[in-house]
C-alpha cells in the first residue's frame, strides 16, 4: 500500500508540474547572465531557456538543445530577479533578454516573462531563429521591444544543411514582424543576426540572398531592421561538444579571415543596412 501512495503521490506531483509547464507559471531554464553590450542595449539579464528544434552544426549551446537539459524554474522566481536589477537597467537602457535553446519551444513561460517584465518597464528582446515564430502570439509580440533574428543562410538548401531544418519558418517570422507597424500596432526593433563559418554560410550568393531578404524586410516597413550583426564562426563551443561526448562536425574551420568578415559585411551595407 505504501509503494502504491508513493506511486500515486509521484504521478500526481508530475502532473501538476506538467499543467504548470503547460500554464507557463514553470519552465526549463538552463542559465542566466548577466552581460552588457550583446543580445541588446544596455545591460541585460539574459536567460537561456533549455530546448531546441534545430541542430546547427556549428551549435555553441549544444548543452541546452533538450528541455531537460534546464531546470524547472518559476517565471516569478526570473521576474524577482528582473526586479533586483531594475536600477541597472534604468542606468543603462538595458533589460530582460530571452534566449536559449529556442525561447519559442516554451511560448507560455516566454509569455509570462515578457508580460511581467514589461509591466515593470523594463525593456524586452527575445533571441530567436524563428523556425517557430507561429508560437509566438500577438500578445506577446506586443510584449517584445525588440527580435534577435539569427538568419542561419538565405539559402533552403545550406540552412537545411547547416540546421537540419527548413528556412521557410524563420523567413515567414520575419515578414510577419515587419508589417506591425505599419498598421499602426506595436512595431519590434529587429537586429539580425549572421553567423559566418568559412566553407559554410560564406558563399557569396548565400550572403547575397540573407541580404535581399533582411533589405526586404526594411522596404516592408522603413526601419524594421535597425542593426545587421556579422558573427564570425569561433570554436569556444567546441569543448562543450567534447564533454558531451558528441561529435562536432566543424572541428576542423578556422574562424573567418578579417578580409572575409569586411566582404560579408560590405555586402549587407551594399543594400544599406547598419552592419556590425
Ligand atoms: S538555433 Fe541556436 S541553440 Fe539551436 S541548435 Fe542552432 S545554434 Fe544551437
Amino acid at each position: 500500500m505504501a509503494t502504491l501512495a508513493t506511486t500515486s503521490g509521484l504521478t500526481s506531483l508530475r502532473s501538476q508540474r506538467l499543467a504548470a509547464m503547460r500554464s507557463g507559471e514553470l519552465g526549463s531554464v538552463h542559465s542566466w547572465e548577466l552581460v552588457t553590450a550583446v543580445d541588446g542595449p544596455g545591460t541585460r539579464l539574459t536567460v537561456f531557456l533549455a530546448g531546441c528544434p534545430l541542430r546547427c552544426l556549428y551549435c555553441h549551446n549544444p548543452d541546452m538543445l533538450e528541455m531537460r537539459d534546464g531546470r524547472p524554474t518559476a517565471a516569478g522566481q526570473v521576474l524577482a530577479r528582473v526586479r533586483r536589477y531594475l536600477p541597472v537597467f534604468r542606468a543603462t537602457g538595458g533589460g530582460l533578454t530571452l534566449s536559449g535553446g529556442e525561447v519559442l519551444m516554451q511560448p507560455a513561460f516566454a509569455a509570462r516573462l515578457l508580460r511581467g517584465a514589461t509591466a515593470m518597464g523594463v525593456h524586452t528582446a527575445l533571441d530567436t531563429s524563428g523556425f517557430l515564430g507561429a508560437n509566438l502570439t500577438d500578445r506577446m509580440l506586443a510584449d517584445t521591444d525588440l527580435v534577435l533574428l539569427d538568419v542561419k543562410s538565405g539559402d533552403p538548401d545550406t540552412y537545411r544543411r547547416v540546421t537540419g531544418a527548413d528556412l521557410a519558418p524563420t523567413l515567414a517570422f520575419g515578414r510577419r514582424l515587419a508589417p506591425a507597424g505599419a498598421e499602426g500596432g506595436h512595431a519590434p526593433e529587429v537586429w539580425v543576426r549572421f553567423v559566418l563559418v568559412p566553407g559554410l554560410t560564406d558563399d557569396v550568393g548565400n550572403v547575397e540572398k540573407v541580404a535581399d531578404y533582411v533589405a526586404g524586410l526594411d522596404e516592408l516597413r522603413p526601419g524594421t531592421v535597425t542593426r545587421v550583426e556579422v558573427l564570425p564562426f569561433h570554436q569556444m563551443g567546441r569543448y562543450k561538444w567534447a564533454a558531451l561526448g558528441r561529435r562536432y562536425e566543424r572541428g576542423a574551420t578556422r574562424p573567418p579571415s578579417p578580409e572575409l568578415t569586411e566582404r560579408v559585411r560590405d555586402q549587407f551595407r551594399a543594400h544599406g543596412l547598419t552592419t556590425y
